[in-house]
């Protein structure tokens, strides 16, 4: 039985990797800054915070619960091929799966209402990354149980692909000007192709879904490598203070 990784220490790598990509981004900066510091970092650590605790109090042990039954009755999709097959295509199923579920929260009225919090940030750096709305991440342990049991996730792929794919999402809003964004961005989710999903044009946010392989982007047609040149966020959208973001769902003019 695969040995479990303990959540602590996930939570300290995912913190060394926040604060090296923060470090590295006055270091090697993209983009020029236009928010208020340090109130913007200040807003995205708190919805972060409150984010942390939903995925680590509630989704990350129900999900690794339900992990251990579908491995055991070998339920769902992956389950259902040969041994060596099963991990490998359970995490593939899941990343294509969050490039759909990431869609649906552009496309769907309400579920953009929610995303919109994490898009009108008026800069974008690895902080950027945990900011959320909380409903939206409530959302996400429904969303992560229906994953697992359909899509056949035992607890080692689960662990795996959680593991990259936090890395990937921290990674691919950081401030940084890669010299090797291009061919990197022909496997995975890049900082330049993702300023691309964040700039305030419809066309723009239109592209570019992808959060872990960048794959998905390619072959449904989403795929953009460049944008105008226009500021990052949403046209006609401030950036109001901790509470205006919590109550931005019920007051935002945005359907
Ligand atoms: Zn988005």
């Amino acid at each position: 039985m695969a040995k479990q990784t303990p959540p602590s220490r996930n939570l300290w790598l995912a913190t060394a990797a926040l604060g090296g990509l923060l470090l590295a981004e006055r270091l090697w900066p993209k983009r020029t800054r236009v928010a208020e510091e340090p109130a913007r970092t200040g807003r995205n650590l708190a919805l972060g915070a409150l984010n942390l605790a939903v995925v680590a109090g509630v989704q990350a042990p129900l999900a690794r619960q339900l992990a251990t039954r579908v491995a055991r009755e070998r339920l769902g999709i992956a389950q259902q091929l040969p041994a060596p097959l099963r991990d490998l295509a359970a995490m593939l199923l899941l990343d294509w799966s969050m490039y759909h579920w990431h869609v649906a929260t552009h496309r769907v009225p309400l579920l953009w209402r929610l995303h919109l919090v994490h898009h009108i940030d008026r800069d974008m750096d690895a902080s950027t990354a945990l900011r959320f709305h909380v409903v939206d991440m409530a959302l996400s342990v429904p969303l992560r149980l229906a994953q697992v049991r359909l899509l056949g996730v035992s607890p080692r792929a689960l662990a795996l692909w959680e593991g990259f794919f936090m890395a990937s999402v921290l990674f691919h809003h950081a401030d940084l000007d890669l010299p090797f964004d291009a061919p990197l961005s022909l496997v995975l989710t890049t900082p330049g192709m993702h300023d691309i999903h964040h700039r305030a044009d419809t066309a723009s946010l239109g592209s570019n879904y992808s959060a872990g392989l960048s794959l998905w982007d390619r072959l449904h047609g989403t795929f953009a490598d460049s944008a105008p040149a226009v500021p990052i966020g949403v046209p006609g959208q401030g950036d109001p203070a901790l509470g205006g973001l919590l109550a931005l769902p019920l007051t935002a003019v945005a359907d």
